[in-house]
């Protein structure tokens, strides 16, 4: 950030980018730049106006700009930055591999990951998580689809396909895979006893052309019953059939996403381009960079939805999807999501963020704020030692033990500015294999801002153990600055 001492904005843009790169984007470091004490730096970067602040060298503000703003563009040259870097990363195929062996056990051969709870997970968890991280940016999506399309390519999806269908193994021409492989997930996805992980109710082909084809897919656990924000909401699942029809076919494939309940539909459809390069996709979603604060709202109204079909999907029992019901298996929310961090460990900082705000707006608030009531307190509460027994009633609460994201939650250490609390069977690392990686930064995220409900100062909470490092529960380090 470059700064003068006669700048007369520098020190409000100083406090706004500090307050979020402290907190939200823990993996950025700011270094303030004098132009008066420096100015041979200000001239080797061109700088013209105060305050400028560059991202890995390429500028992303200048002047004043309201803290909105300036989160935008921090979050947008982010992602960028992200985006890019994953294009020069090598494929850990192995580890994408060693990832999904549990879930195998778990679907074909009925050995349970989550002795208590079970292996499924309600669906309100994967919209919600997706719709946060979404929320944040749009180039998220790209981020979702290239990292599911990861999966498709090493995941166990192949094997699978080809028992589901024989031909596909005979098929020799690339145009005859692309058939095949279209009948396969056909077969596989509608056969509930072969592959019980209940991401989508039905596939269906619709059309089909010598390089392009259109499936039908209802009851997509990614966007079912969602109303329409004017975006498809699916990215995971179309990046998934995108490595697995490379894999099929050996060639490029495009896939898109033309009808979703995002989209004001009541059923998702894909297009499936064989030859077509998915490099195509990031000037795609430009579009909806137009208004970002539109964007928002939009989201923050998706999520209101969100909560509003979970409570109707347990409480009154209306269920979203009437053949399968609402849940889903544990690694379908894991390999959208958790998994991100395997392509880049900064990855985590984008959960954790999207978290936060999960914590701060979506479900369970309400109930939260009442047990301050019942239990005497106002906010903002003294400590650590007030508002984290709450939290525990919050994470206690059938309501929320209904969705089976987790089956308890324990404090283990109490203190007022410091705490640890241990999550089992938390539905985004279970059953992953030890890769040296805490995967639960979503819910570190939604701890903090849920805490930050009630704390005035601001909360950090990380995840010093997890499935994911060899532990058989989640371990979370809450401190307050
Ligand atoms: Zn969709
Ligand atoms: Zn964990």
């Amino acid at each position: 950030m470059f700064t003068s001492e006669d700048c007369k904005w520098c020190p409000a843009v100083d406090k706004i980018v500090r307050k979020l790169t402290g907190h939200e984007m823990q993996m950025v470091s700011v270094t303030t730049v004098d132009v008066g004490i420096e100015p041979e730096i200000a001239q080797r970067y061109n700088i013209t106006e105060i305050p400028t602040i560059l991202m890995n060298e390429e500028p992303v503000l200048k002047g004043y700009m309201s803290e909105e703003m300036i989160k935008d563009r921090l979050w947008n040259k982010f992602f960028e930055i992200l985006l890019n870097k994953e294009n020069t990363l090598k494929i850990r195929k192995k580890t994408v591999f060693d990832t999904i062996q549990s879930t195998l056990d778990s679907l074909i051969q009925k050995k349970l990951i989550r002795p208590t709870i079970g292996d499924y997970v309600h669906l309100f968890a994967l919209q919600s998580t997706v719709a946060t991280l979404l929320s944040l940016d749009p180039l998220a999506s790209k981020l979702l689809y290239q990292n599911s399309r990861l999966f498709g390519m090493y995941g166990y999806y192949q094997m699978l396909l080809m028992n589901a269908n024989l031909k596909l193994t005979k098929a020799i021409t690339p145009k005859e895979r692309f058939y095949e492989t279209t009948k396969a997930l056909e077969l596989l996805f509608n056969n509930y006893g072969l592959f019980p992980n209940y991401a989508v109710e039905t596939i269906q082909l619709k059309e089909f052309s010598e390089n392009e084809a259109y499936i039908e897919v209802t009851g997509n656990a990614f966007s079912v019953g969602v109303s329409s924000i004017d975006e498809p909401l699916c990215h995971p699942f179309a990046g998934q059939i995108s490595g697995i029809f490379e894999v099929f076919t050996g060639k490029p494939i495009l896939v898109t996403e033309t009808r979703c309940w995002g989209l004001g539909d009541p059923y998702c459809e894909f297009k499936i381009e064989l030859g077509k390069d998915s490099k195509t996709i990031a000037t795609e979603f430009d579009r909806y960079k137009e208004d970002i604060a539109e964007r928002r709202e939009k989201f923050l109204y998706l999520l209101h939805d969100i909560n509003t079909n979970y409570q109707n999907s347990i409480l009154m029992q209306r269920q979203l999807r009437p053949k399968i019901g609402d849940f889903i298996h544990i690694s379908v929310l894991q390999e959208a999501v958790t998994t991100l961090k395997l392509e880049d460990p900064f990855v985590s900082a984008l959960l954790y963020s999207a978290g936060r705000e999960f914590g701060l707006v979506g479900m369970g608030k309400d109930i939260f704020m009442d047990l301050v009531i019942k239990n005497g307190l106002k906010t903002p509460v003294d400590d650590l030692t007030e508002a984290l027994p709450i939290l525990k009633e919050l994470f206690d609460h059938n309501y929320l033990r209904f969705s089976r994201i987790y089956s308890s939650m324990q404090i283990t250490e109490l203190k007022d500015d410091e705490a640890t609390i241990e999550i089992y069977e938390c539905a985004y690392a279970s059953g992953l294999e030890n890769t040296n990686t805490t995967y639960c930064d979503f819910m570190a995220g939604i701890i903090a801002g849920r805490l930050n409900l009630l704390i005035e100062d601001t909360v950090i909470v990380k995840e010093i153990s997890c499935h994911g490092t060899g532990d058989t529960k989640c371990t979370f380090k809450i401190t307050i600055e």
